[in-house]
């Protein structure tokens, strides 16, 4: 186990998004070791501590008062006070508050330490069998259905899975959104309700998950990630049937981009095209 250096620091720590016994050990003991605990929400994150009897103090911070928190709390840590910020579930700053605190801490030159652990993205992506080797995180779309749409366009060639958080009263707008600029056949998943009692996990084209929670409310309730696979621009029917047999074979035994540069060589076809058609095999 790497030793805990004895500055103080401002540690961020990831708390469960639903099951409460998601934290880890670690995470526990910096709760219990710190002078103060600062969370979104107090009475929510009370819960939590309760639960694992953490009796640290807790302050708030959230976004209406963090800009102004911020520079009093980086005092106190350079004062030698130890403080973690927590926010009601999952990784703090991830669609949730800490930006502010977190910047001001560096500006002074004061220790960051990231305690890790739950993050619902990080959570879907892992249960969706969507390309996770690259993807991006989309966060929230706007609420407005204009500037939803004009986000969604500006990923219409995004070729990573995008990761989308998403509140339950805006799923379906949204899933109608999402097949208007990216089709109705592309792939999707939505995690509703990781970790919790009614945990679903749900895969299919966009149409057809609409159609799924427009038939279930109950598939309209809860927390939900959304996952759309990436626009895949070169589809592998442009690389003939001689040429992917050549490269299955050459797979075998070569480096993806040794069997393109070979491939390429015999057939003639692009090796950008046959690299692609490498990346695409499941
Ligand atoms: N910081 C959190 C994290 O690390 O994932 C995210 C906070 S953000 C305010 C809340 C959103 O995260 C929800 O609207 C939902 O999209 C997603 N989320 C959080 N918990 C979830 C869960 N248990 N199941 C599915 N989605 C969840």
């Amino acid at each position: 186990m790497p030793t805990e250096s004895s500055t103080s620091a401002l540690f961020v720590v990831a708390t469960p998004i639903g099951n409460l016994n998601d934290i880890s050990q670690r995470a526990i003991d910096t709760l219990n070791m710190v002078d103060i605990i600062a969370a979104e929400d107090t009475r929510h994150s009370r819960t939590l501590l309760d639960f694992h009897n953490i009796t640290t103090k807790l302050i708030s911070l959230h976004e209406h008062n963090e800009k102004g928190r911020s520079a009093s709390l980086v005092e106190q840590i350079k004062q030698g006070k130890n403080i973690a910020l927590i926010s009601d579930a999952g990784t703090p700053l991830i669609s949730d508050p800490g930006f502010r605190l977190v910047g001001e801490a560096h500006k002074c030159d004061v220790r960051v330490s990231p305690i890790p652990g739950p993050c619902a993205a990080i959570a879907a992506l892992s249960a969706s069998g969507l390309a996770s080797d690259r993807f991006c995180f989309e966060g929230f779309l706007a609420s407005k259905s204009l500037a939803r749409s004009a986000r969604l366009r500006e990923l219409q060639d995004e070729p990573r899975t995008m990761v989308f958080y998403e509140a339950p009263h805006r799923i379906k707008e949204s899933l109608k959104a999402m097949q208007e600029v990216f089709g109705v056949d592309r792939p999707a998943m939505l995690a509703r309700e990781i970790s919790k009692t009614f945990e679903t996990i749900k895969r299919g084209g966009l149409e057809q998950l609409a159609l799924w929670v427009a038939e279930d409310s109950n598939q309209q309730r809860g927390e939900i990630v959304v996952l759309v696979e990436g626009e895949r621009k070169v589809s592998n029917q442009e690389v003939s049937a001689e040429s992917s047999k050549i490269m299955d074979v050459l797979l075998q035994e070569l480096s993806k981009k040794q069997a393109s540069s070979l491939c390429s060589q015999i057939t003639g076809v692009s090796k950008k095209l046959l690299y692609q058609y490498a990346l695409e095999l499941k």
